[in-house]
């Protein structure tokens, strides 16, 4: 019996497939390397001394994706697998599309015609949009992404949800805050691959020296200093989460449709400028920046109520976004280490 992790060696999916491991899951990948590198596998192998089965391939190939199911008797799934760039997905629109849906439906066609259930899905706390009001609980009103990425998002849960309803299957919708950090061993992290448009590692390759300065996109929001505020939760929590809510769907016995539904963050907001500063006190490092104009599309402010998930699956954020800051300079420092080439 074993969890198809698609895109398992990346950010998210890599720190989940250490937890599922930790946790005496097999684990079966299929990435098509697309946005990370083969390293990661040694990596995970490295961190829990045991090797998952990889397939490199793109999960649009279905006749290569119906060769795994027949090969392992797959009992759930959690899908990382898709483009995430928000820029990128409006100069791409049709490629978000297909990339991150016709994946999706392949694994389900899969699914449905095998008799499985058990499905999380990467979701993102980008389908409520600018919330009217703080914290955002699962109650809160999606509001249609401003970004194709994040409307692929939001069609996936709808596409989960049809599929649960129509079928009786197990499906976890996860919405993910702004996920940070690396793992403790500084062996696994968000790879620095082309300029970052996220804001923590482009504090991480601005105190590198890799960047000049970091561009904090607006300090004109009606917030307390003035920058946009976020909910940053620690990827190692964030990969927990997964395994505490693959194990609810499994051990749940009813035949009825399931459709779990968790916002995944700390419950604290933390604005641009208290990342900065908690990063250089964390670090001991300075961050040199510049106020620039807002970035569009972005909204004010964003933090989670993460009660039903711990209520329901026991599991709540348990690092300070100190520490994993911390895990974060760790990780550069590997990176250097290493001489990963990073690509300017
Ligand atoms: N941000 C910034 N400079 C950067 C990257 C991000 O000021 O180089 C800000 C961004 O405007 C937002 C916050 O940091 O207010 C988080 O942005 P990120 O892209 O990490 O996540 P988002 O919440 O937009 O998905």
């Amino acid at each position: 019996m074993a969890i198809l992790v698609t895109g398992g060696l990346g950010y998210i999916g890599s720190h989940t497939v250490v937890e599922l491991l930790n946790n005496n899951f097999e684990v079966v990948i299929v990435d098509d390397l697309s946005n990370t590198e083969r390293f990661i596998l040694k990596n995970i192998e490295e961190i829990t001394g045991k090797r998952p089965v990889f397939y490199p391939f793109d999960l649009k190939r279905r006749e290569l994706l119906t060769q795994v199911f027949d090969a392992h008797h797959i009992e759930g799934c959690i899908n990382f697998a898709a483009s995430k760039a928000v820029g990128e997905s409006q100069l791409k629109p049709i490629d978000y599309y297909e990339n991150n849906l016709f994946s999706l439906i392949n694994i389900l066609q899969e699914f449905k015609e095998r008799g499985i259930s058990n499905f999380i899905f990467s979701s993102s706390c980008t389908v409520y949009g600018q919330a009217d009001k703080m914290p955002i609980d699962e109650n809160t009103p999606l509001k249609m992404p401003e970004s194709v990425y994040g409307k692929t998002k939001q069609m996936g849960e709808e596409i989960l949800s049809d599929f649960a309803k129509a079928y009786q299957r197990k499906v976890s919708l996860l919405r993910y805050f702004n996920p940070i950090g690396a793992h403790p061993s500084a062996k696994l992290g968000e790879l620095p691959i082309g300029i970052p448009n996220n804001l923590v590692p482009y504090v991480m390759q601005t105190a590198a020296g890799v960047r000049e300065k970091l561009n904090i996109w607006g300090n004109d929001y009606p917030t307390e200093d003035g920058t946009a505020v976020r909910d940053y939760i620690y990827v190692v929590d964030l990969a927990k989460a997964h395994v505490a809510a693959l194990q609810k769907l499994m051990q749940s016995t009813s035949e009825e449709a399931l459709i779990d539904i968790y916002n995944l963050g700390t419950g604290k907001g933390s604005s641009v400028m208290e990342v900065v500063k908690a990063f250089e006190l964390a670090n001991i490092v300075e961050v040199p920046y510049q106020i620039c104009d807002r970035r569009e599309g972005d909204i004010t402010i964003a933090y989670a109520n993460a009660d039903k998930a711990e209520r329901e699956l026991g599991w709540k954020s348990e690092t300070s976004l100190e520490e994993a800051l911390k895990t974060v300079w760790e990780w550069q420092k590997y990176l250097e280490t290493r001489n990963t080439e990073i690509k300017l």
